[in-house]
């Protein structure tokens, strides 16, 4: 199945009311109407076209939004305050009290909090699996599940979701799938494989610049309709609405992210092989040895690469905590979380990013408490970033001189 996000992005005609090329920015909380009927019409959703009030929706907003349904395939899309925001307001508004998740027991850590310390509050129940293991999947199931939930490449190791089969095990319990596409955008599009929900933290790649915090909600019109409802939608009465500036500035962001996912890609796949030569315990998709590798070329859009994350074992946090500091002081990037940044971050992720799961459970998914992730940047010369890496790792004893 061939896909182009990048044709779909570019091809829509997104221009201001006086042909500016960057669409205008509706810098407006209310908006208004010249007869009451048409105002109380949008509020019972007659009137389509309409703005009532920007927490439901704004027009800056709706241009990314269809921006980003465009890339990921799906009918439409609305944008949040964050990524956090769009995870927990999907899953808020697919559950009752009372139901039932299954989740990859690898996600993002915020996102393992979530569903394992906030909605016991609702009576929500979670079972984590290991993704992989599909008959685990299958087995976790329960006539109250509600969604299955994972990560297209989890965080932080780096698995694959093999989205064609997890949707089938959807399909046959009558819910939905639903999978951040944080780590994989135009990469991978999981509503072409059967995801039924897809969600982003804008703040990574998409944006790539570091400067805000974004999130998406990408999905069927009927959805994403729901959530914006004004009597019951769960974005529309927890309104976690993302503000319009910031996604004027997404928007132009995102008409690079073709050429800066090839890039993130194309260096970390260079580092990716000399990790390998230099015999260090590291993890990442685009090479074959990798479990994954086979299923994420399953469903790669053509052209992309296989991303930009990376992650080295270091077996200790001890010498995980030295390789940062060295690498920062070697001017490798920074010591700092997120990622899809133009500049190279790392952090240990037991000790950051994963700090929330407990650490039996970091064991039981095959975190060390050594593992550095690397959000490898747009570095021109990646050379000379592999012999600073080489440099640390050599003090470090990791490989010989
Ligand atoms: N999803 C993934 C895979 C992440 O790594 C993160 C943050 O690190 C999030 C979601 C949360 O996004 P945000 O920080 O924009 O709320």
């Amino acid at each position: 199945m061939s896909f182009d996000p990048v044709s779909k992005v570019f091809e829509l005609l997104q221009f201001g009311e006086y042909g500016d090329v960057n669409p205008s920015i509706t810098d407006s909380a209310t908006y208004t109407f010249m007869q009451a009927v048409t105002m109380s019409d949008t509020f019972e959703g007659k009137q389509e076209g309409c703005f009532l009030y920007s927490r439901h929706w704004n027009p800056t907003n709706k241009y990314l939004a269809d921006a980003l349904a465009a890339m990921e395939g799906t009918e439409a899309a609305w944008v949040t305050g964050s990524g956090m925001a769009a995870i927990t307001n999907v899953i808020l508004h697919l559950c009752n009290a009372g139901d039932h998740v299954v989740s990859s027991l690898t996600t993002y850590g915020g996102t393992f909090a979530f569903l394992k310390n906030y909605l016991p509050k609702f009576n929500i129940d979670v079972t984590f699996v290991d993704i992989d293991n599909h008959e685990e999947v299958k087995k976790a199931m329960r006539p109250n599940t509600r969604l299955i939930y994972t990560e297209t490449m989890t965080n932080p190791m780096l698995q694959i979701s093999d989205i064609p089969a997890l949707a089938a095990i959807a399909n046959a319990h009558n819910c939905k799938l639903v999978v951040d596409n944080t780590f994989t955008p135009m990469i991978v599009s999981p509503a072409l494989h059967g995801a039924h929900i897809v969600v982003h933290s804008l703040t990574k790649f998409i944006n790539g610049k570091n400067d805000c915090v974004a999130g998406a909600i990408c999905a069927s019109a009927e959805f994403i309709n729901s959530l914006a409802d004004v009597n019951s939608g769960t974005s529309m009465l927890l309104g976690p609405v993302l503000d319009p500036l910031r996604s004027a500035s997404i928007l132009k962001n995102l008409h690079t992210l073709h050429i800066r996912m090839q890039k993130h890609s194309q260096n970390a796949l260079y580092l990716a092989k000399h990790f390998e030569e230099a015999g260090l315990t590291f993890n990442y998709p685009g090479i074959p040895s990798h479990p994954g590798h086979d299923t994420l070329n399953k469903i790669t859009n053509p052209g992309f690469g296989y991303g930009g994350m990376i992650a080295i074992d270091l077996e200790t946090a001890e010498d995980a905590a030295q390789l940062m500091e060295m690498m920062e002081l070697e001017g490798v990037g920074y010591l700092a979380v997120s990622l899809g940044y133009f500049k190279t971050l790392f952090s240990n992720s037991g000790k950051s990013t994963s700090s929330e799961v407990p650490v039996e459970l970091q064991k039981k998914m095959g975190m060390s408490e050594g593992l550095v992730r690397f959000s490898v940047g747009l570095d021109h010369d990646i050379e000379k970033t592999w012999q600073k890496i080489r440099k640390c790792l050599v003090a470090l004893k990791y490989i010989q001189n």
